[in-house]
C-alpha cells in the first residue's frame, strides 16, 4: 500500500491524535515511561481484522501489537491458519497500556473505542475476530449483536453476521491468545476456532 493512499493518511491521522491524547488517564504514564500508543499493524486492505484488549509492556515499549508472550501464541495460531501478520490487521480496543496490565476500565474503553471504529471503517474487513471478552463485548454491542452475546466460553468459535456502513461483516469471538499460555488445554479450542477463518483468507 502506498504511503500516500487515503487509507494510510486516515490511519496516520488516528496515530497523530492518539499521540496527543492528553485527556486519557493512561497518557501520563505512557509519556513518563517513554512508551508508545499501539495503533495496530498489518495490511490496510486485510479481509480479517483481529482485535485484542490493550497493549502490555512489550507492546507499549515498541508500539507494536502482540509482540510478547501472547503474540507468540497468536503467531502460532496464524501459522495454523496459513497466514502471516502481513495478511491480516491486528489491533486492540485500548491503545495505551493500562498500569501493570490490569483490565481496561469501562471509561478507557469508551475513550479509545471511537478510534477502533474509525480503523474498522478504514480497513473495511469482511471478518472481525475478537480476542478475549473485552473486544467481544464491545464489538458485539456496538455492531448490533447484543442479543447474541454470551460468555466467551459459550460463544467462542461461532460466526455472527452483521452489517456495517460498507457491507456485511462476520464477527467471530475467539479466546484471547493469553489463555494459550496459562491454560494450554484450551489451545486445541483456539486452533479449531481459528480454522473457521480459513474460508475468509
Ligand atoms: N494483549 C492484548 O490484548 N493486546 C496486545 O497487543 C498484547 C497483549
Amino acid at each position: 500500500m502506498s504511503e500516500t493512499s487515503p487509507k494510510f493518511e486516515a490511519m496516520k491521522q488516528i496515530r497523530d491524535e492518539l499521540l496527543e491524547l492528553t485527556n486519557s488517564p493512561l497518557y501520563k504514564e505512557r509519556v513518563d515511561n517513554g512508551m508508545f500508543p499501539v495503533i495496530g499493524a498489518g495490511s490496510h486492505d486485510a479481509q480479517i481484522m483481529f482485535i485484542g484488549e490493550a497493549p502490555g509492556k512489550n507492546e507499549a515499549k515498541t508500539g507494536r501489537p502482540f509482540c510478547g508472550a501472547s503474540g507468540r501464541v497468536l503467531d502460532e495460531l496464524l501459522k495454523h491458519l496459513g497466514a502471516n501478520r502481513d495478511d491480516v490487521y491486528i489491533t486492540n480496543i485500548v491503545k495505551d497500556r493500562p498500569t501493570n496490565n490490569r483490565d481496561p476500565k469501562p471509561e478507557e474503553i469508551e475513550l479509545y473505542a471511537p478510534f477502533l471504529d474509525r480503523q474498522i471503517e478504514i480497513i473495511q474487513p469482511k471478518v472481525i475476530a475478537t480476542l478475549g471478552r473485552f473486544s467481544m463485548e464491545y464489538v458485539m454491542k456496538r455492531y448490533g449483536l447484543e442479543d447474541s452475546l454470551g460468555t466467551i466460553s459459550t460463544i467462542h468459535g461461532n460466526i455472527f453476521e452483521t452489517t456495517l456502513s460498507y457491507g456485511k461483516v462476520q464477527i467471530v469471538p475467539l479466546y484471547h491468545p493469553a489463555v494459550g499460555i496459562y491454560n494450554r488445554n484450551l489451545l486445541p479450542d483456539l486452533q479449531k476456532d481459528i480454522e473457521l477463518l480459513k474460508q475468509f483468507l
